[in-house]
């Protein structure tokens, strides 16, 4: 390195448990792809030592650093400032970190809309969606979802009462940005006829493949997937090696569907490209994607 190259950025993940993160893979082949120079370490922390990790990863003098769960809605209190967005939907995914100042961005919201096929994407304000989960991955959605004038969101959730806030945010969204989109919420317990939802998305990590069993699960049971109407499409935020539970049921029912992987990869690109000043092209994150997916293959 000659003494004019930019300094290495140095950056990180905070969140628990973190043994399967794809963060640190993904990360360092889209530097090395657009040849920036730096490392990304894994900060696995429990809630109580969540003041020490923040202390330790000031004092390592990170550039920046991804929040993940259970952290993106509880972080907000250990952060000097945030983007107007995350002010709205208080959920953080994305640090930088500047004189000590931790600054609150979320990279989530593009992330979800650009993973979007074109077609869906403009067949959104014709959608009623079933967002499954309230936490933050669902707080992004939910934002996207209203941005783009989806007409009815439905939250399916386990505890209704903790999703109020989610909810509430959303009331606020539609009010700000004045669409004529309406917020309900459904016990995902007692969910069982889904035919007036064009849009399905999962945003709990129910499926993630942690372990050979939590792979196998899924949010949605067959005979569920079945009551959908035959143009519904199935959004999947959890990722595995080719498909996830919920996308082989949707596969075998004939159901379109896609999982997070693209949404990881577009989400850290942002968050990258807010590190670095750099800009990805599409064509880094298509093979960022493709070489994900192979490492996915090797380690499930
Ligand atoms: P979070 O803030 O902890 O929220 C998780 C949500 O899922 C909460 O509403 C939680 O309900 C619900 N939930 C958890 N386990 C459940 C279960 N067994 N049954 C029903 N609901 C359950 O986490 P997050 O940051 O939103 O992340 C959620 C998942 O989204 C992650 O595991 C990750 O796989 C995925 N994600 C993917 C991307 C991507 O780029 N593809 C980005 C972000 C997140 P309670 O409030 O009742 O606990």
């Amino acid at each position: 390195m000659s003494t004019s190259d930019p300094k290495p950025l140095k950056l990180g993940l905070i969140g628990y448990p973190l043994e399967h993160s794809l963060s640190p893979v993904l990360h360092s082949f889209l530097m090395e792809q657009v040849g920036v120079l730096g490392e990304y370490r894994c900060y696995p922390t429990p809630p109580e030592q969540l003041d020490k990790a923040l202390e330790q990863i000031k004092a390592e003098g990170l550039t920046g650093f991804n929040v993940t769960i259970p952290y993106k809605i509880t972080i907000l209190d250990w952060l000097d400032n945030t983007t107007e967005e995350v002010k709205l939907i208080r959920a953080v995914n994305t640090i930088a970190i500047g004189d000590g100042q931790l600054l609150g961005h979320n990279t989530d919201i593009i992330g979800f809309l650009d993973s979007l096929p074109q077609t869906i994407k403009s067949t959104l304000p014709h959608r009623p969606a079933l967002l499954i989960g309230a936490g933050g991955a669902a707080r992004a959605i939910m934002a996207a979802l209203i941005k783009c004038h989806v007409p009815v969101i439905t939250l399916a959730v386990r505890n209704p009462e903790k999703a109020m806030e989610t909810i509430n945010l959303g009331r606020k969204l539609i009010r700000l940005y004045n669409v004529p989109s309406g917020l309900g919420i459904v016990d995902l317990d007692t969910l069982k006829n889904m035919n007036n939802y064009q849009l399905v998305i999962n945003a709990t990590p129910i499926g993630m493949p942690n372990t050979p069993e939590s792979a196998k699960e899924s949010p949605l049971s067959i005979e569920q997937l079945q009551t959908l109407p035959e143009d519904a499409y199935v959004y999947d935020a959890v990722y595995g090696p080719e498909q996830t539970t919920l996308t082989h049921h949707c596969k075998e029912l004939n159901i379109s569907a896609q999982d997070g992987l693209s949404m990881l990869v577009r989400q850290a690109a942002t968050a990258l490209g807010l590190w670095s000043g750099r800009e990805i092209s599409e064509t880094i994150i298509q093979a960022t994607q493709d070489h994900l997916r192979s490492h996915i293959q090797t380690y499930a």
